[in-house]
């Protein structure tokens, strides 16, 4: 028989695996939970604050997906070491999973202790890591939420509480840390109201495209139209792109809202005339998603719409991540014949630079400079160069956002040669835009 001895150890240990993570050596999520519970219990009982930190490193998937699963380990085992440096004997700090550490911070000064706590632990992960050769630099977000006096919160509405505040650490840049706020509740019950009738709208249907006319300066003809997405939000009204993409593409919607989108403007533009073209908004989120190139020939397909007289406008957020393989899915679409623009050029990241790495067939001078034609001597600057060097480049530009005839001069002055804005027509239903094609056409022949 087995000495008692050994029988009590091989259990310890059992045990102890049971709850302990084993890369790491910390606390797994089951122990991790049963002490908040007790935690929870000693500050109602003695009426004393707590705080729950939850912590996600920024970038681990990097490290992981470029260095590999060995490297992405240790960095695992380091982080928790330099954590646990941190943290107090009565502090319980554990791995949840993945990149996901918390820690439990009792009997302790709040919301001061954890506010001091979140920035010992943000520096500690400052220093870059050694890999055995590579150097990976990982930073932390933090969220924090906590049960004051009144002890009224629940585990589950902590944690919960927790991860909101780390949700919204994330958004405000990477290497942060936020409180949980009830504002920030509201914030994320709006959110996610929003998604589930974005979901809705895609089943039923209810997108529309308004398409707004693109104009040649000189002879004022209409070369084309952008199609731009229209939203009907039951019981909310009219809902603009800007407030509803952002959702669809965190939540994955925009491919699907996408491909619609694509397949509709295609479509409707078979029934202008030939010379006209059509351009479709295409977001970074769709790039990093597989089957953009597809959807695109697809749509191109189904309609029978020339490669030609399709333009895809890209912003440069669609450069800025895995510039490989969005340059191989650019060329493709451009090798099919497909037009490619740069929007809001001038904003955000873009550069001039991004104008001789790419291609690109058309560059639109963003509203923002266009809107300080004739007030504002750097605009008129930026908008010279902006041509010049398209121009240089073989490139047309397009300015948008014209809503006078002032801006309109300046532009064409300095060389541009495409307009779209307000001056030359609003955004309208498909109905609205070809009667004005046919209004042109007449006016044209008289
Ligand atoms: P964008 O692509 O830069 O589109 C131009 C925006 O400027 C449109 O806003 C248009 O209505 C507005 N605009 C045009 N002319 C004028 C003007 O003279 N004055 C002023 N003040 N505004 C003018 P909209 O339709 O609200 O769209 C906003 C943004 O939403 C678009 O900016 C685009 O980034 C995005 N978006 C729209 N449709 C789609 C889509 O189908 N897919 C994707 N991924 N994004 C879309
Ligand atoms: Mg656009
Ligand atoms: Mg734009």
């Amino acid at each position: 028989m087995l000495p008692l001895r050994l029988l009590n150890q091989a259990l310890e240990r059992a045990s102890y695996l049971a709850a302990h993570d084993l890369l790491t050596g910390l606390p797994n999520r089951g122990l991790f939970t049963d002490r908040l519970r007790q935690a929870l219990a000693l500050a109602r009982r003695d009426a004393e604050p707590l705080a729950v930190l939850c912590l996600d490193l920024d970038r681990f998937k990097e490290v992981n997906d470029t260095l590999g699963h060995a490297a992405g380990d240790r960095l695992l085992q380091e982080v928790a070491k330099r954590l646990s440096a941190v943290v107090r004997e009565s502090d319980t700090l554990a791995r949840l999973g993945g990149d996901e550490f918390a820690i439990i911070q009792p009997k302790a000064r709040q919301p001061e202790a954890a506010d001091a706590l979140a920035r010992r632990l943000i520096a500690a992960l400052e220093a870059p890591v050694d890999l055995g050769g590579d150097w990976a630099s990982v930073g932390v977000s933090i969220g924090i939420a906590m049960v004051d006096q009144s002890g009224s919160a629940d585990l589950t509405q902590l944690m919960r509480d927790a991860d909101l505040a780390l949700y919204q650490a994330k958004e405000g840049g990477r290497g942060g840390y936020r409180f949980f706020s009830p504002e920030m509740n509201r914030k994320l019950l709006e959110r996610r109201a929003l998604e589930a009738d974005l979901r809705v709208a895609l089943a039923r249907g209810d997108f529309r495209l308004a398409y707004q006319p693109q104009v040649n300066l000189e002879s004022g003809a209409v070369m084309g139209a952008e199609a731009l997405l229209r939203w009907e939000r039951p019981g909310v009204g009219n809902m603009p792109p800007d407030r509803f993409i952002s959702v669809a593409e965190e939540t994955g919607l925009i491919g699907p809202i996408g491909t619609w989108a694509l397949q509709e403007a295609c479509r409707e533009a078979m029934t202008w005339p030939d010379h006209l073209t059509i351009a479709v908004n295409v977001s970074p989120v769709q790039f990093r998603q597989a089957g953009l190139f597809e959807a695109v020939v697809s749509a191109l397909e189904s309609s029978g719409l020339a490669p030609e007289r399709l333009e895809v406008e890209i912003t440069e957020g669609v450069l800025l991540n895995d510039t490989d393989e969005t340059l191989a899915t650019l060329r493709r679409l451009r090798s099919l014949g497909v037009k490619i623009a740069m929007d809001d050029f001038g904003t955000g990241y873009s550069s001039l630079g991004y104008l001789q790495k790419f291609p690109f067939d058309k560059v639109k001078i963003d509203r923002s400079f266009v809107r300080h034609l004739g007030d504002d001597r750097s605009a008129e600057a930026i908008v010279r160069a902006v041509v010049g060097m398209s121009h240089a480049l073989g490139v047309h530009t397009i300015a948008e956002g014209v809503e006078t005839a002032i801006q309109a001069d300046m532009l064409r002055q300095k060389g541009c040669e495409e307009v779209q804005g307000y001056m030359y027509g609003k955004p309208m239903p498909a109905e609205a835009f070809t009667e004005m094609l046919v209004r042109s056409a007449e006016t044209a022949r008289l």
